[in-house]
């Protein structure tokens, strides 16, 4: 048990939440703090047989939790992320001693998360059908939209509240109970969820989070034909082999994957507003975010001197462990992620980048990494081609619009592309020309409870957020009727 002070202390638990039961196991896993590599505590090494359990569970729940209104759920939905603001601090430091990021990061984690509960609990009476006019005089037809059924979640740690709620919010919204699977490196937050969960009052089996072996668990959650969904956030390579999977079954599927986000940055840009937008976009959670900026693509004209800006601000960043006052980078999730950020900045240098500022491991522990500027990437580096997930910002030089969203779209990724331009008449042309599931265009920040996010191409199918969000959770039906 961590020695983090919290004013719920029972918001820490060590055991996983199956069926409305706390339960523990003698196998167990243990979770580090990525600032000093200290062990803070461990979950049950739970396997296939809790992930049935937790299936029967959500089984037994389904036909009381569907009869409810969507008022009636959208209550305790409301309860639930009241209960997330109420204990937002609690959470927060959950969240950085598990995943290392800055306090303030976290605290706006929490808010975040808590905003998709609360967007879903309203969206729950929102959920229409349609009366078509009949193709027979004697005939009429309506669509209805019902809950698809057991819905199965499997998280990644970069966002360990938030990837849960907005899958959770739109799930129990219109009917369906979840099974979660979070990350191993985090689960704490997600059990901690639970708790407030059950406080808020969802019955018993309509939420199941499971701690435990990936492949244990991911087998029930890909094969069980009476999980009627599939929903991941996580890697490309891991969302593909189970969406693979859940094709015997013919689940539903819905992928948050990877990205490869470009910055471009045109000549007619506002400098000092593209490099505010650059940090926020690149360096938030250390660069561990699946919309986070990958590549910057600066125009000839200004390369030099944005990348000389950069150095400036990247400068400043403060990197300390994410509890200490004032910390903006903090440690990354583990080891496998520096070498990873080195074997990139290695490859951009040995072909032939500069290094601006940055390059190396920082003092304040082993996984904390000095942010980074290279300049001078050639398109074809392995940063350029791969999701970096680390604090370096790699510059490419372009020459034309034409270049620049020729280099932009020339990954299999399609996520989160960013554009600082006052030009109206080209924010159009990109908009149109961009291949991504989301853009933003002189601003650095996109995520919203209240926007569709998801991407295209190998980032990702179906979209989280926004009144479309409950659309992969609801399955149309319907009933043509003779009346004679
Ligand atoms: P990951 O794919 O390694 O793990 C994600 C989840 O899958 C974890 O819960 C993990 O335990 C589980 N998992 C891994 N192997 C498994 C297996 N064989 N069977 C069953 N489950 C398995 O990804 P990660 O490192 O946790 O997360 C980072 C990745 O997530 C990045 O690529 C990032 O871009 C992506 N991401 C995407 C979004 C989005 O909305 N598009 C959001 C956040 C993160």
């Amino acid at each position: 048990m961590t020695g983090l002070m919290l004013q719920r202390p029972d918001l820490w638990r060590e055991q996983a939440f199956v069926g409305g039961e706390w339960c523990d196991d003698d196998a167990r896993l243990e979770v580090d703090d990525p600032a000093t590599g200290a062990i803070v505590g461990s979950v049950p090494a739970l396997g296939r047989e809790a992930a049935e359990k937790a299936v029967e569970k959500a089984k037994d729940a389904f036909p009381a939790w569907r009869t409810l209104t969507g008022k009636e759920r959208g209550r305790i939905l409301q309860r639930w992320a009241d209960l997330m603001y109420r204990h937002s601090e609690d959470l927060a430091r959950i969240m950085v001693t598990e995943q290392g990021k800055p306090l303030a990061e976290a605290r706006g984690e929490v808010t975040y998360a808590a905003s998709f509960l609360e967007w879903f609990a309203a969206e729950a009476s929102r959920v229409r059908g349609d009366i078509i006019p009949p193709h027979m005089p004697d005939r009429r037809l309506i669509a209805t939209r019902q809950p698809v059924g057991i819905v199965a979640a499997i998280t990644p740690w970069n966002f360990p509240l938030a990837m849960i709620t907005r899958k959770a919010g739109p799930a129990l919204a219109v009917g369906c109970p979840i099974v979660v699977k979070p990350s191993e490196l985090t689960p704490f937050s997600a059990l901690a969820l639970a708790v407030l969960a059950q406080e808020a009052g969802v019955p018993d089996g309509v939420l199941s989070v499971l701690t435990g072996t990936p492949e244990a668990i991911g087998d029930v959650l890909t094969g069980d034909p009476r999980i009627a969904k599939f929903s991941f956030t996580g890697s490309t390579r891991v969302g593909k082999m189970l969406a693979a999977r859940c094709a015997d079954t013919v689940k539903r599927v819905s992928l948050e994957l990877g990205g490869n986000a470009p910055f471009i940055v045109f000549e007619d840009a506002d400098l000092d507003a593209a490099a505010e937008g650059l940090i926020a976009s690149k360096f938030r959670n250390m660069g561990q975010t699946c919309v986070c900026t990958n590549r910057v693509l600066v125009h000839d004209s200004l390369h030099d001197r944005f990348a000389a800006l950069l150095e400036r601000k990247v400068a400043q960043l403060k990197v300390a462990p994410g509890l200490d006052d004032g910390s903006e980078q903090g440690p990354l999730i583990d080891m496998r992620a520096v070498d990873k950020v080195r074997a990139h900045i290695r490859d951009a240098l040995q072909q032939g980048a500069r290094l601006i500022t940055g390059g190396e491991s920082h003092p304040a522990g082993e996984r904390f990494f000095t942010p980074t500027v290279l300049a001078d990437v050639p398109a074809d580096a392995l940063i350029c081609r791969e999701e970096t997930f680390g604090p370096v910002a790699a510059l490419q030089r372009f020459e034309s619009e034409e270049e620049a969203v020729r280099l932009a779209n020339n990954t299999r990724a399609g996520l989160a592309a960013y554009a600082y331009t006052q030009d109206a008449a080209r924010q159009w042309r990109l908009t149109e020309a961009l291949e991504y599931g989301m853009l933003g265009l002189n601003t650095g920040l996109i995520s919203t409870e209240m926007a569709p996010f998801g991407g295209v191409k190998e980032s990702g199918l179906g979209r989280e957020g926004s009144h479309l969000g409950v659309d992969d959770y609801l399955e149309v039906k319907l009933a043509c009727i003779a009346v004679p």
